[in-house]
């Protein structure tokens, strides 16, 4: 029996499920199963040459030493440019953090207003580690119920009337993880209108697939409304958008009042991001975009072949997925609960999804689907599923 003396806070850690579930994919694989896997969140796809290239270079012109806390400066402001040729804002290079990954923006966000006490509020369902960070950190999580019926956005109304004294953070995330939904604008402005009534209540908007649209939509950022500035903290990076997860960069814009406390946190806890994947980043900026849009074509093409043949399946219902690359679809018909999904579709079927409630309580009756997988592979899921839910 272990005498170590855990603190409580790390009993009230979630996880992510798409870890798991990708761990026991891979043992079956290895078992010799014929695994399809469309549960983990990360593009097919290489990072495109140049930007490989520019990483090389720069581990061979010796950048392999400490970087400033917040990143390099020519990568900040990087960074401020491509935002504003993305969504005509002006941002100072200041405000922008560089870190390994999306994440750490998350967990810094959250720690930083979290205490027991206070309230975050947090979309349901939504990307785990949000939850699981707010009750790590003591705040109580307070959901935003998101439902199929809006196209998994949010209600503005229903947010601002959850708002109380207490609550420090809203989190916010569209295109969404797991829905693949996108808030539409008037959602957006109805939400930042009411905030004005409430000036202690900092945002996170996690924007890590605002690159990822169809149909022609542009995306809203929350950069775009200079009333909430002084507390929104915009959350982007590379990972999706360059197919570049295992590098780990990511940043946000922060408020000028936050910059200094982000700052101490990324000293205190990774000191920088490495040298060579910063060089990369500026390269992934401003290189040329087309492998982006190529990328984006071919998400495209497999999420009109997944909605079409979720939709064909018995039991099965699916909306449209507007962004990123998830495909969420409804499940309820077939009688099974989202984990009996999950686990008949791997063991039965040989395919690897998430159930809807690794992502809350309100993602009971749902399972996610990526579709970072090959148009033949999502083919013969879909073929493998309807051979087992006739
Ligand atoms: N935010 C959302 C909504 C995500 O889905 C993910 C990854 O799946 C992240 C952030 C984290 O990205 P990263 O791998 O860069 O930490």
């Amino acid at each position: 029996m272990s005498k170590l003396q855990f603190a409580q806070n790390l009993y009230r850690l979630g996880t992510e499920s798409a870890f798991v579930v990708l761990a026991r994919a891979q043992k079956l694989a290895s078992e010799g199963k014929d695994i399809i896997n469309l549960g983990i969140g990360q593009p097919d796809f290489a990072t495109p040459d140049h930007i490989v290239e520019a990483g090389i270079k720069a581990m061979r012109d010796g950048h392999h030493g400490y970087t400033p806390a917040n990143g390099l400066p020519q990568l900040r402001a990087a960074v401020a440019r491509d935002l504003n040729r993305r969504h005509g804002v002006d941002v100072n290079p200041d405000h922008v953090v560089v870190v390994p990954g999306g994440k750490p923006t998350m967990f810094f966000a959250i720690t930083m207003f979290g205490e027991p006490g206070a309230e975050i509020m947090y979309p349901n369902p939504g990307f785990p580690i949000y939850e699981s960070v707010i009750r790590y950190s003591g705040a109580t999580p307070v959901p935003i119920e998101l439902r199929e019926e809006n196209g998994f956005s949010f209600n503005a109304d229903e947010v601002l009337s959850k708002i109380t004294p207490k609550t420090r953070l809203i989190i916010i995330n569209s295109p969404a993880n797991p829905t693949g939904g996108v808030t539409p604008k008037a959602e957006i402005d109805k939400l930042v209108a009411g905030l004005d009534q409430h000036p202690h209540v900092a945002i996170l908007s996690d924007e890590i697939y605002s690159q990822m649209l169809y149909d022609g939509q542009d995306h809203v950022s929350l950069l775009q409304y200079p009333e909430i500035r002084d507390r929104l903290i915009m959350l982007d990076g590379w990972s999706k958008t360059y197919a570049m997860t295992g590098w780990r960069l990511g940043y946000a814009v922060w408020p000028e009042s936050a910059v200094e406390h982000v700052t101490r946190l990324c000293i205190n806890d990774h000191s920088c991001v490495n040298a060579p994947t910063q060089f990369a980043g500026i390269a992934a900026l401003e290189g040329p975009q087309d492998a982006v849009a190529d990328m984006m074509a071919h998400f495209d093409q497999r999420r009109k072949i997944i909605v079409a043949g979720l939709n064909a399946l018995p039991g099965v219902t699916c909306t449209d997925s507007a962004g990123a690359f998830y495909a969420f679809p409804n499940i309820s018909g077939t009688g099974l609960t989202a984990i009996e999904a999950q686990n008949l579709f791997l063991d039965q079927a040989g395919v690897a999804t998430i159930a809807g409630t690794s992502f809350g309580s309100m993602g009971e009756g749902y399972v996610r689907f990526s579709y970072a997988n090959s148009a033949e592979n999502i083919e013969a899921a879909l073929d493998r599923l309807g051979k087992i839910l006739t």
